[in-house]
């Protein structure tokens, strides 16, 4: 069957990077330009010679955002269940070698959960968990959805990546969306940070979002973590993938998330560093290759950042996030999967982007559309 993985195996990392790093300021006027524009302009935009022409970025972003999805900006929570896991991953606080106490939440601690963030407002949740097979497996997480499927509007999850025929019975159960980021696209460096568990099955990730679309999910997050490799070349291929799923899952709506490193317990530093205003510049080329695309940002980024970020594209954000297990209402204190960096309550978020003239909504864009 085809997949990602056949459109993948054309490109080569090295000439790539050479395509981004050598584009100049022509590249760029034309990139600018169009108002149709390809993955050769998502190149120039994201290049070194698009630097100095970032206000103007920011500024065609901002507009393009504002006409597609108006004044609001939409709110998520994330809600990790388990921190589980058989794998080791080199960048995670709950990979499997790494002596922390583990625990997976109960229904009725769920239930705890999902009152506490009610009672803020929220009405789409994200679902998070390692990845053990035995522990949270699919019917661990198709419980979870029925559980609280009728408590929200919108569950997604960012879970292990699984079979078709286990997406479409969560789809069933009132599943929404499934992030799924490919950490980094650079296949030899994948290994070194995934050396044991199933995620080391670069392949098998790489084309779970084609078994996703089959399955008829409504959303998928794609993205990368930023700090393992060049964050161009990720950027690239996050991009080229969003590019070829549009095509082919042209009923699915996308997202993009935009993780960097975050300190954690046995913490790796980043191998390539991205700056704030290296970020603020693949925020606004992704919203110049594609203005229906929806960009998200979590709590990992600072106050200062956030603030600045969300009237230049971000149509989603998540605010007073836990990411321990039962972290907000259940065990507060339990160790983070990493530490987030704004932590500001719900409240004080939805008043910060207020006072920025955006419009607070609850549930996911596709509902508000309707
Ligand atoms: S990133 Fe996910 S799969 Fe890897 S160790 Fe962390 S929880 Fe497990």
């Amino acid at each position: 069957m085809k997949s990602f993985k056949h459109i993948f195996e054309q490109y080569q990392w090295d000439e790539i990077l050479s395509g981004i790093m050598t584009k100049t300021e022509t590249d760029v006027l034309h990139a600018l330009a169009n108002s149709k524009r390809s993955l050769e302009d998502f190149k120039a935009l994201i290049s070194p010679a698009a630097k100095p022409y970032l206000e103007q970025m920011a500024q065609i972003s901002s507009n393009s955002t504002k006409k597609r999805f108006g004044n609001t900006i939409q709110m998520y929570a994330p809600m990790y269940l388990s921190n589980e896991c058989q794998n080791i991953c080199t960048y995670c606080g709950f990979s499997m070698t790494n002596a922390i106490p583990r625990r997976t939440l109960t229904d009725e601690e769920v239930l705890k959960e999902v009152a506490f963030l009610k009672s803020k407002g929220y009405d789409h949740i994200l679902l998070v968990t390692g990845e053990a097979n035995r522990t949270v497996g699919v019917d661990y997480i198709n419980n979870a959805i029925r559980l609280i499927q009728s408590k929200f509007a919108n569950i997604t999850i960012e879970v292990q990546p699984m079979d078709q025929s286990d997406y479409e019975l969560l789809i069933d159960s009132g599943l929404y969306a499934v992030l799924v980021y490919q950490e980094t696209y650079h296949k030899e460096e994948y290994k070194k940070h995934h050396p044991k568990g199933r995620k080391s099955n670069f392949d098998y990730r790489l084309e779970t979002p084609d078994r996703l679309g089959r399955a008829g999910i409504h959303k998928i997050g794609l993205g990368a973590l930023f700090g393992l490799e060049d964050w161009r070349v990720d950027s690239f291929f996050t991009a080229l993938h969003l590019n070829y799923l549009q095509k082919v899952y042209w009923k699915t709506k996308y997202s993009i998330s935009f993780p960097r490193l975050r300190p954690h317990s046995g913490g790796l530093e980043p191998k390539v560093e991205m700056t704030d205003a290296d970020l603020v510049q693949l925020i606004c080329a992704f919203r110049l290759l594609d203005e229906d695309v929806e960009l998200s940002m979590s709590t990992r980024e600072s106050e200062l950042f956030r603030e600045h970020i969300v009237n230049l594209g971000i149509t989603s954000i998540s605010a007073e996030s836990k990411t321990n297990p039962g972290g907000y209402a259940v065990e507060p204190q339990s160790l983070e999967q990493f530490e987030i960096s704004d932590e500001r309550s719900t409240e004080e978020i939805v008043a910060m982007l207020k006072s920025k003239g955006l419009e607070v909504v609850w549930k996911d864009w596709a509902y508000n559309w309707q």
